[in-house]
């Protein structure tokens, strides 16, 4: 068994940017990070984003919005960032609160500087095969790791489980491409499929983004298969100092001996998320010029 390493194919992805970036005389890529409220995860990821900006040369503007903010002012700063050109990329961290109607918000960012993927046009480029599109950041690094690790998705048949728009559905979309290293064989399982377990036994390539604790277990995975865990959930641990593990959709103990390759978590696609997002913010840099 290999295990595919996270955090070695992220910092690679951030070494070649970094290159990129200092090589650029002018004005440099920068990402806008709006972060509202103080929900204690989003703001660790919008920490290391911006950590990460800073390690590549990306400029990154961190706007802390109060919780209170309304619908409307926060499509006005949507709408103020969507018309700064010196703004290359506006990622905005969920989960926003109850009262903010969080897809409307993700429409309203501009496709052009939709770094994050979730816009409806970025959405359809995934669909049309569209290369100038953005694709969401999650899916994107799975694909990124796959390649770098050496597996070619051609006519192998790849099992994804979760429908969501943020993983599930355009990570199908992604192996499905008639592209190099994709043109896989793909099947969608969801909370309403029949036989799971016949189905995930016939993955040459599994990809779990369901965020169920261990939820894929030995039996249901075919052995030689390749493992993407994309689940990170937080299972009560009293042995932990923060009284929690992290745990990925897969029982990593027992499946990892079966599979050629698995990711593990943490230190597999969760770091891949933020190398892309890296990418694409230099992405929309380099397409700015059609602005
Ligand atoms: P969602 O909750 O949006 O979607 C979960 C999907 O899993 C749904 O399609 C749901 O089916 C399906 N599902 C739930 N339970 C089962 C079950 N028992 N059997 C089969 N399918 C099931 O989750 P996300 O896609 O946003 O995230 C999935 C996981 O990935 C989470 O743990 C999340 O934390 C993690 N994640 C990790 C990222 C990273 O950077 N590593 C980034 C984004 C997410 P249905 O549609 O029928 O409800």
């Amino acid at each position: 068994m290999q295990l595919i390493d996270g955090n070695q194919i992220a910092q690679a992805i951030i070494a070649e940017l970094k290159t990129e970036v200092s090589a650029i005389n002018g004005r440099k890529p920068c990402i806008a990070l709006v972060r509202v409220g103080d929900d204690a995860a989003s703001i660790s990821y919008v920490r290391k984003k911006e950590k990460t900006s800073q390690e590549i040369g990306i400029t990154s503007r961190v706007i802390l919005p109060p919780v209170t903010i309304s619908q409307d002012e926060i499509f006005a700063l949507i709408d103020q960032l969507n018309a700064d050109l010196a703004v290359d990329g506006i990622l905005v961290q969920s989960p926003l609160p109850k009262h903010i109607d969080e897809v409307a918000v993700f429409r309203r960012v501009s496709p052009e500087k939709d770094v994050d993927g979730f816009n409806t046009i970025n959405l359809g480029k995934v669909a049309q095969e569209d290369p100038t599109g953005f694709v969401a950041c999650t899916p994107a690094g799975i694909m990124e790791m796959l390649a770098r690790s050496g597996v070619d998705l051609k006519g192998r048949h790849v099992v994804v489980l979760g429908r969501s728009l943020i993983v599930g559905k355009p990570v199908a979309l992604l192996a499905l491409q008639k592209k190099a290293g994709a043109n896989g064989t793909v099947t969608i399982c969801h909370s309403q499929t029949a036989n799971l377990p016949a189905i995930t036994r016939q993955a040459d390539v599994l990809i779990a983004a369901i965020g169920r604790a261990e939820f894929v277990t030995a039996d249901m995975v075919k052995p030689g298969a390749v493992v993407i865990d994309v689940g990170i959930n937080r299972v009560p641990d009293a042995t932990k100092k923060t009284g929690y593990r992290l745990t990925g959709d897969v029982a990593f103990q027992t499946v990892a001996p079966l599979c050629s390759q698995i990711t593990p978590v943490p230190g597999g696609v969760g770091p891949m998320t933020v190398a892309m997002l890296m990418s694409n913010t230099v992405k929309a840099w380099r397409q700015s010029g059609k602005r």
